[in-house]
């Protein structure tokens, strides 16, 4: 049974404070959410391509209650939770303007299962963008305590520093940080990372693994032209096979055959 990977993006998009100063350039401030979804969605697929199955505890942009969220992982006996989030000092560009990413587990747990899922996603972390590292912390966090696993929350810079604020709308950065994510939870179940251009490689498409026992019949297909996946490279594997595309794709081995 694969692993269950239970994924929260910590507030709802309209979640009162939770955001950015106001950024001049932009005109506006940033929403926490508009980063901590955009990471959870892309780790959404990390895991998925890495062979773990997901669990969204909060899909919508509502606020959904943290006991909402927890429960649900609880009930669906979530091997681990992970919950990703934006670090808020003093909500002021000006003043002293903390800096960096650090990992939080529950009281007690820095030397237990929740620890050692905390030290493997820090060192990743830690490779990518340049940040300061802060350390894995111990706190009396809600989701920490009310999850029956292993659970961390990351905090992956701090609204209010300028430069880290304009990182969290950085579509390279969210991915990044959600690659880096996904090695460390890999690491921690002792499963090799996957990468989605290893995929496209030997597969033809980033979301068909190699070890999937449909890889070599898509890579085939897609070969000899009679299957062509979605234009963003993905080939969707569990989405089903309309009429029309059978249509085609049955038409299109018929002139091979012909
Ligand atoms: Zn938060």
């Amino acid at each position: 049974m694969p692993k269950l990977i239970a994924l929260d993006d910590g507030h709802g998009m309209e979640t009162l404070g939770k955001r950015t100063p106001v950024i001049p350039e932009l005109g506006r401030s940033i929403r926490e959410n508009e980063f901590n979804r955009a990471v959870v969605n892309f780790l959404k697929q990390e895991l998925e391509r890495c062979g773990f199955d997901t669990l969204l505890v909060a899909p919508t942009d509502e606020d959904i209650s943290l006991q909402k969220r927890t429960d649900l992982a609880n009930a669906r006996k979530a091997d681990i939770y992970v919950a990703v989030h934006y670090n808020a000092y003093d909500g002021s560009f000006s003043g002293q303007n903390p800096s960096g990413i650090e990992i939080y587990v529950y009281n007690g747990d820095l030397n237990r299962e929740s620890g050692k899922l905390a030290t493997a996603v820090g060192k990743y972390l830690r490779q990518g963008t340049k940040q300061n590292w802060r350390g894995i912390k111990e706190a009396n966090f809600y989701v920490l305590r009310e999850t029956n696993m292993p659970a961390i929350l990351t905090e992956n810079g701090f609204m209010d520093n300028k430069q880290e604020a304009l990182l969290m709308i950085d579509e390279d950065f969210q991915r990044e940080v959600a690659v880096e994510h996904a090695k460390g939870i890999c690491e921690y179940f002792n499963v090799p990372y996957i990468s989605a251009s290893d995929n496209a490689a030997q597969t033809g498409f980033r979301d068909v693994s190699p070890d999937a026992y449909y890889a070599n019949a898509v890579k085939r297909a897609k070969d000899l032209g009679l299957l062509n996946g979605y234009p963003d490279g993905r080939f969707l594997p569990d989405n089903s096979l309309t009429r029309k595309d059978f249509a085609v794709a049955l038409m299109r081995l018929y002139d091979k055959l012909k």
